[in-house]
């Protein structure tokens, strides 16, 4: 059985991550979408939400689990009997970090694999600090997020 692992921060949870999701599962028996702990400071949704928001969203897919972690992403996927990463690649201003990423994992676990995929077109200006600034502005992202995360981000946004 092959699983991969698809890491990011999802806060939240767009158009663009699920159409990386769908592409990896034409590769991977189980792809792991596991949302970074306190990979950044001050999220607009909690834990908890991003993980109701993603399970949603996947609810139709066979063969995807979701999780969180902290620590080392190589350790992570030890864990879960992962063989490869997934990253979304939408633009060269992505490919910088993600080869800086790619090649410290492969140091750290020569073992583990990173493949990147590429959204559809019109998901690759796409970027969840994007969608959230339109819709803090109530601007409409209902073309990015599913109805669901809409919904959730209309909530947040209510009382300001
Ligand atoms: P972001 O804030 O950029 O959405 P995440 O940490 O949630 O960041 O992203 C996790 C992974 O998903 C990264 O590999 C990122 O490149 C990828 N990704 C994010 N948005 C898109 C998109 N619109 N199309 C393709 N890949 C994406």
């Amino acid at each position: 059985m092959r699983t991969a692992i698809y890491p990011g921060t999802f806060d939240p949870i767009t158009n663009g991550h699920i159409d990386i999701i769908q592409r990896a599962l034409k590769l991977f028996d189980k792809v792991i979408i596991t949302v970074a702990r306190n990979s950044v400071k001050d999220p607009l949704f909690s834990e908890e939400e991003r993980l109701a928001m993603i399970k949603e969203a996947v609810r139709h897919l066979k063969g995807v689990e979701v999780d969180s972690f902290d620590g080392l992403l190589v350790s992570y996927a030890r864990r879960k009997k992962a063989t490869a990463f997934v990253r979304g690649l939408r633009a060269i201003s992505d490919f910088e970090y993600e080869l800086q990423m790619a090649l410290m994992n492969r140091k750290l676990n020569e073992d583990l694999v990173t493949v990147f995929l590429m959204p559809n077109e019109k998901y690759t200006y796409l970027n969840s600090s994007i969608v959230r600034e339109i819709a803090r502005h109530r601007g409409n992202v209902s073309k990015f997020v599913p109805p669901h995360v809409l919904r959730e981000l209309k909530k947040k946004f209510a009382h300001m």
